[in-house]
């Protein structure tokens, strides 16, 4: 079976081998071993707006990385505009910060067409076809109009929310009835799924056929769960290895017996870190003495900076972080550390293990890699914390985390206390109950669960041109 992957960036892997990003390693693993072929933006652009594209492909293993170059002004449109303005903010329940024009959605079905014609030579007659992520909800449709009758499956990576958010969405039926083209749609979690099944059967008139199935005029389409593992023995390795290096020994030295809670996050509203700063803020004046036994090292590599919200947040958060080291800081004590670098993963592992609490609060996320990453980077006889926002996709199978509502400022603060003060026994307890779940969910069990499933779900496809909704 000839794989083929479809999602907005293809990762290269660096010169040392090096990938950031489980989800990235486990795809170009699929590549190097299995033969697929990987196909997304180069972050180049085409030198006209043509449909014609060029594109560069390279072998890797015994599969092809294809980087398409996609006309500039659509491709802005499509991915600064519709991507990161308009779906980004509604799927992660943000209607308030949702910005629309309609060239977004235009340009977006430009560059959808585009990437489906790409998609469409490369492909056989037995290929299967994976598109990944908000950014190509119609690219199935444009491969059925392009003739493929093979099976497309589709994975959701980010929340799927309530239908009264979703439809602030301007056009959205025009986006979200594409998925009809596809045999089989993955979600992070139950809930996700079932209100895609809600939205599906009273905004699109679908029809439920058991509890996993909806007819769209004569196509019917399987929803399934898929929560997204990590490499957890990549992780667990690293923190081990890495754990002694000179930066990390020089990063203990600097703590002079106190203790680190780290937060990992790229500089988006929806990870929830001006709340997570002002429940520090609440920490260290409800606990003066901890001023100055605790560090808080905060990891945050700014993303999507042409966007307005995501320059605000960043103006917000550099002023905070600013104020909370003015006021709790020591001429000899950094109480916050905040910084907009991004870090390699075999770092961050050895970065997660000297951390006590690993604080992972944001206001909405499809998974949140991070909070399974700082689990499996623990010393097993001496774990840190972990402190999970309840709406992060992942406290659905890290239940034995300190589980928190990050609205909630006063009972963050005082988990972070609990945290710092927990016995061992209890740590040890906790941890060994999510280790167990990520193991049983590792990345490579997630990749070919959706593979298997979607060879399962591909049905004979009829044209999707019977089933329209106004
Ligand atoms: N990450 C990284 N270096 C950094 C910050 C983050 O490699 O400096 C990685 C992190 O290890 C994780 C991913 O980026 O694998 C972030 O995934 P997550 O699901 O937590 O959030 P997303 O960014 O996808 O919203």
């Amino acid at each position: 079976m000839d794989t083929i992957l479809v999602s907005n960036r293809v990762a290269e892997p660096s010169r040392t081998g090096a990938v950031s990003g489980g989800l990235a390693a486990v795809l170009l693993s699929a590549v190097r071993t299995s033969g697929a072929t990987w196909i997304g933006a180069s972050g180049k652009f085409a030198p006209a707006e043509d449909a014609h594209v060029p594109t560069h492909s390279k072998k890797l293993g015994a599969g092809t990385l294809t980087m398409v170059d996609l006309p500039v002004t659509d491709y802005r449109r499509f991915y600064n505009g519709m991507a990161n303005a308009a779906l980004w903010p509604v799927l992660h329940y943000r209607a308030d910060l949702l910005r629309y024009e309609p060239e977004f959605v235009a340009s977006y079905r430009a560059i959808n067409q585009i990437m489906a014609n790409v998609v469409a030579d490369r492909a056989r007659r037995n290929s299967l076809i994976w598109v990944h992520d908000y950014h190509y909800f119609m690219l199935g449709e444009f491969l059925r109009e392009r003739g493929f009758a093979g099976p497309i499956g589709f994975f959701l990576h980010t929340p799927f929310p309530t239908k009264s958010v979703l439809i602030c969405l301007p056009e959205h039926r025009t986006v979200l009835k594409a998925l009809a083209a596809y045999d089989l749609i993955g979600f992070q979690t139950d809930e996700d799924l079932l209100r895609f099944r809600d939205y599906a059967t009273t905004k699109l008139l679908a029809t439920l056929i058991g509890q996993t199935e909806l007819q769209f005029g004569d196509r019917r389409v399987k929803l399934g769960v898929f929560p997204v593992g990590i490499d957890v023995d990549f992780f667990a390795g690293s923190a081990r290895k890495n754990v002694d290096s000179n930066k990390i020994n020089r990063i203990k030295r600097g703590l002079h017996h106190g203790k680190m809670v780290i937060g990992v996050d790229r500089l988006d509203y929806s990870k929830g870190l001006p709340e997570r700063f002002a429940a520090y803020e609440r920490f260290l004046t409800i606990y003066p003495d901890e001023r100055k036994r605790v560090s808080f090292l905060q990891i945050t590599p700014p993303t999507r900076s042409a966007v307005d919200s995501y320059r605000r947040v960043r103006a917000e958060l550099a002023g905070h972080a600013g104020d909370i080291n003015a006021r709790f800081g020591d001429v000899d004590w950094m109480v916050l550390r905040y910084i907009n670098e991004s870090f390699p993963p075999d770092q961050l592992a050895a970065l997660y293990r000297v951390s006590k609490v690993g604080c992972v609060t944001p206001l909405r996320d499809g998974m949140n890699l991070v909070a399974k990453e700082y689990v499996a980077s623990q010393d097993p006889d001496d774990p840190g914390v972990l402190v999970l926002s309840k709406f992060a996709g992942a406290a659905k199978e890290l239940n034995a985390a300190l589980v928190v509502n990050p609205y909630d400022i006063g009972e963050l603060a005082q988990a972070l206390y609990r945290a710092l003060y927990m016995d061992r026994v209890e740590r040890i307890e906790r941890w060994s109950a999510m280790m167990k779940t990520l193991r049983g969910g590792n990345i490579n069990r997630w990749y070919d669960g959706f593979i298997d499933s979607l060879h399962e779900s591909a049905t004979s496809l009829l044209p999707t041109a019977s089933y329209s909704v106004a």
